[in-house]
């Protein structure tokens, strides 16, 4: 298949991305967060598409991005005050809540389960695609299943280059990690994957949030994962990762020791400097916001520099930080050094 690649999400090139919607087709579409894979929702077909060409396991359900309030109440069999209060101070933004589904919903969407993952993205061209389209759009990030996800248009060429029928390039995403995903088809609502919204910025607005085993531990062999995303091995480059705790020091002394060929740290800004090996790094120490902006490039470039080991610095966990260690505990398949 040929992709059509638009170099700017100028009005004619979304109109023109919108009817292949319409037409049940697939685009690489920028957002916030990162590029999804973009398909009418509502179209079996067409979601199955998304599956097959990012060669998704068929049993992880996708998020429903919409445009307006109004499409909320279509997918969601009820919408509780709680995910109100939520749309009014996060939406448009990366937060995706989870509800009971209404019958609209086809199953390949939801892969079976009772329950819709709905957002409204914040993006001006993934809310303008969507708005042409004149539905719902389904979409997973738009990278080939297990690799990190797409931050800039050229990481989509990269993947699904000659899979799908068109990437509209929107520059590159602000956020850079996935949306926060919250469960409200739960008796209290329940953070299934951290991302762009921080836990403590969701308590401010609806009080006590649970965060699910599954955020940080990796779940036991028979164990029914809540986000069927959360049990996949993920985000990874073809590098062995590793997450290296403890101070500089310690990490300095550990990854100096054990430097080869093709090894490489995945370290904070300025760190490279005193470090006696190849190092690439991911943002400030101090910084969740810039490290959740840049993890997933840095993951793909040290790909590019042919890395086979990585050790990567521990990032903090409050704010956007667990969404950052989250992503790296799975690039890493849970492998940590306590150093
Ligand atoms: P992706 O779009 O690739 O970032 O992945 C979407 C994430 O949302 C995955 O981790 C899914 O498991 C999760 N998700 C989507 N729909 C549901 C749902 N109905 N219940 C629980 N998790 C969901
Ligand atoms: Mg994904």
């Amino acid at each position: 298949m040929k992709t059509l690649i638009f170099d700017s999400a100028t009005e004619d090139a979304i109109k023109i991305c919108a009817d292949i919607i319409k037409r049940g087709g697939l685009v690489g579409m920028p957002t916030e967060t990162v590029y999804g894979l973009a398909a009418n929702a509502l179209d079996s077909e067409a979601v199955a598409g998304i599956f097959k060409a990012k060669g998704r396991p068929q049993d992880n359900p996708l998020i429903v991005h919409i445009a307006n309030i109004d499409e909320l109440y279509e997918l969601a069999a009820e919408v509780p005050e709680t995910a109100l209060k939520l749309a009014e101070a996060f939406w448009p933004g990366p937060l995706t809540m989870i509800l009971p589904k209404s019958d609209i919903v086809p199953r390949e969407v939801t892969a079976g389960l009772d329950t819709v993952a709905v957002r409204m993205p914040s993006h001006s061209a993934a809310r303008r695609l969507i708005e042409l389209s004149g539905v719902p759009v389904a979409a997973p990030s738009a990278n080939s299943s297990g690799l990190p996800s797409p931050t800039t248009a050229q990481h989509v060429i990269r993947d699904m280059n000659g899979k799908i029928d068109a990437i509209l390039n929107g520059g590159d995403c602000d956020v850079g990690v996935e949306s926060t995903v919250i469960s409200l088809a739960c008796k209290t609502p329940r953070i299934l994957r951290p991302g762009g919204i921080s836990p403590e910025d969701l308590s401010e607005v609806i009080g006590k949030v649970d965060i699910d085993p599954a955020v940080l531990s990796e779940l036991k062999k028979d164990e029914v994962a809540a986000s069927p995303g959360m049990k996949y091995k993920h985000y990874s480059p073809k590098a062995k990762v590793y997450i290296v705790h403890g101070n500089f020091e310690n990490y300095k002394k550990y990854v100096e020791s054990a430097k080869g060929e093709n090894k490489f740290a995945l370290c904070f800004d300025g760190e490279e400097k005193l470090l006696n090996i190849p190092a690439l790094t991911y943002g400030h120490a101090g910084s969740s916001r810039e490290q959740a902006h840049r993890l997933f490039n840095a993951l793909r470039e040290l790909d590019d520099l042919g890395a086979d080991t990585v050790y990567a610095r521990s990032p903090a966990m409050s704010g956007m930080g667990l969404a950052v260690y989250n992503r790296l505990l799975r690039a890493a398949a849970f492998d940590i050094i306590e150093v």
